[in-house]
């Protein structure tokens, strides 16, 4: 199992630990602490970071990330471990439970409003900061098999919300993108690789090309694509051209996540699995 905790990161437990709805794929939601209303004119301070840890292990315990995050010196704390919800966004009763949805569903509060003054610069977005210890994070979110890509687009500050998308594809999504919701954070992030666009589909190549005994490449570029698409926690060592259980459980998890049932949940490819896969 990757790690529960991020290495590095300063471990501050809350308990109150409960599930997350894992038959979804694995994804990270991005926020920003938001804790003053500056101005390109009238810019603020950047609040402390143990300010912030004292909120959310105090009075703010009830809206507590997994994370905390310094995009300037790159500290990071922690409250809940990866495989649990923690409760950051909006989770109005009934439909998507919107802390819950994924293998992890990681969140991270990261340590920012608009026009923060660090050092007597002023920083408008989190994209312009040094983003410092942004690759651990993302690394820990990879292990988790949290793809790169942001299936609803980089954020930006307007919130469009697309609830379909949400259930069936994991990443990164801000919570301006989280259904229930009616924040508009983060705003533009720094890029990261995994931000362009996914490549042409390749053709199918037949029902025949999978099942027990099958060995080739078409079996190999089907689990490389359910592991990036977040679909990847039967495998132990990894995919191969080698058809195997492992494959038709993570092929079936990611029919499951289309809210397909009975022969169209087997876990076996056709045509409809392959096009939403590499669509
Ligand atoms: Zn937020």
């Amino acid at each position: 199992m990757p790690d529960l905790w991020l290495p590095g990161a300063e471990r501050h437990p809350l308990g109150d630990t409960a599930p997350t709805d894992t038959r979804y794929a694995p994804r990270v939601i991005w926020h920003i602490t938001w804790d003053k209303n500056a101005t390109r004119a009238k810019p603020a301070d950047l609040v402390p970071f143990d300010q912030l840890v004292r909120y959310f292990t105090g009075s703010g315990s009830s809206v507590a990330p997994h994370l905390l995050w310094d995009p300037f010196s790159g500290r990071t704390a922690q409250f809940y471990p990866a495989d649990s919800r923690s409760k950051s966004v909006v989770d109005a009763p009934g439909g998507t439970r919107t802390n819950r949805t994924g293998r992890v569903c990681l969140q991270v509060e990261t340590l920012f409003f608009p026009y923060c003054r660090v050092g007597g610069r002023t920083f408008a977005t989190v994209r312009d900061t040094p983003a410092k210890g942004l690759d651990k994070i993302l690394a820990w979110a990879r292990s988790w098999g949290v793809p790169d890509d942001w299936p609803m687009g980089t954020p930006t500050w307007s919130a469009d919300r697309d609830e379909h998308t949400w259930e069936t594809r994991g990443g990164h999504y801000g919570h301006g993108q989280t259904p229930e919701n009616q924040h508009t954070d983060p705003g533009p992030m720094p890029k990261w690789s995994g931000a362009s666009p996914v490549p042409k589909p390749p053709p199918f190549p037949g029902r025949s090309a999978f099942g027990p005994g099958k060995s080739n490449a078409s079996v190999l570029l089907l689990g490389q694509q359910l592991v990036r698409r977040g679909f990847g926690k039967h495998y132990r060592v990894g995919p191969s051209r080698d058809w195997g259980e492992a494959d038709r459980l993570n092929t079936r998890d990611f029919q499951l996540a289309q809210h397909w049932s009975g022969s169209d949940a087997d876990g076996y490819p056709g045509p409809q699995t392959w096009a939403r896969l590499f669509g």
